[in-house]
């Protein structure tokens, strides 16, 4: 039997979920990557899309009038290789590299990390073996998945090293550390986004697994739309509305066949 806190939790999802799938024209819909449409991987280079999943999302796009949008730490380009040839919308590097259109140009929004911080936080991989330093244009990530033990000491030298830095701060992420500039993230992205068509005038819907997710989870929900959240090491199944990135592909398969169900009615009865 579920307590009552737990009940209201899932029917609220049940009720959010239905809102989308009865009217889904209605909505522009904001995808996180890594642990939401894929499962996380030991490194960012070694993670798999499910076969179909490219093409699940461009039919996702199609039917939603292109308001659809990829919002990783990862740059565009990287996210661009794991979905070839299909290109998205997509804020990359949490929001401070941005393409607005589908096959539009990369912007990158915010300068890159200066030489000498990059070449402080490079030296940490000299701490233990297994810690993985990444150059992402704007921002840097330290992977610390196959070093765990080390988080207090890198949590501490990193901290030391941005404190030199005003406008950088460090950002904790799943088994990452990323440095990142202040005043960007994937919330900001999904504000931009938003005053743009084809998302203006739609609600927003973000899905994420991870702290770097809920700033656009809070943007979603402050403009009026929905933010829903997937299980894992960040948000535990108490609070989250799919359990697993399988479950979030399930639910976009069923939300194509509205789309192209609608569109279908729409083509037989254009005026209707
Ligand atoms: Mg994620």
């Amino acid at each position: 039997m579920l307590d009552t806190g737990m009940q209201d939790i899932v029917s609220t999802t049940r009720a959010h979920v239905s809102a989308v799938m009865a009217d889904p024209a209605r909505w522009a819909l904001f995808l996180d990557i890594d642990g939401t449409l894929i499962d996380v991987a030991p490194t960012p280079d070694a993670a798999i899309v499910p076969r179909g999943l490219a093409q699940m999302l461009g039919r996702v796009a199609r039917g939603l009038g292109d308001a659809l949008a990829l919002s990783t730490g990862r740059r565009i380009a990287a996210a661009d290789r794991l979905f070839a040839p299909l290109k998205l919308v997509t804020s990359g590097v949490h929001g401070t590299e941005l393409r607005m259109a589908p096959r539009g140009e990369v912007t990158m929004l915010a300068p890159p990390v200066p030489s000498e911080l990059v070449q402080a936080v490079n030296k940490l991989t000299q701490m233990a073996g297994g810690i993985l330093v990444e150059q992402k244009g704007a921002g840097m990530a330290v992977h610390y998945r196959n070093a765990p033990e080390t988080r207090p000491a890198l949590d501490a030298e990193l901290a030391c090293i941005v404190r030199r830095w005003d406008a950088f701060e460090v950002r904790p992420g799943r088994k990452v550390l990323e440095v990142l500039p202040r005043g960007y993230s994937k919330g900001t992205a999904l504000a931009r986004l938003m005053r743009q068509p084809p998302f203006r005038g739609r609600l927003p819907v973000m899905i994420g697994d991870d702290h770097g997710d809920e700033s656009a989870l809070a943007e979603a929900q402050r403009l009026g739309g929905v933010g829903l959240r997937v299980a894992g090491e960040h948000f535990g199944p108490a609070v989250a509305d799919f359990d697993s990135a399988a479950g979030v592909r399930a639910w976009l398969s069923v939300l194509i066949g509205r789309l192209e169900q609608q569109r279908a009615i729409g083509q037989a009865w254009p005026n209707a």
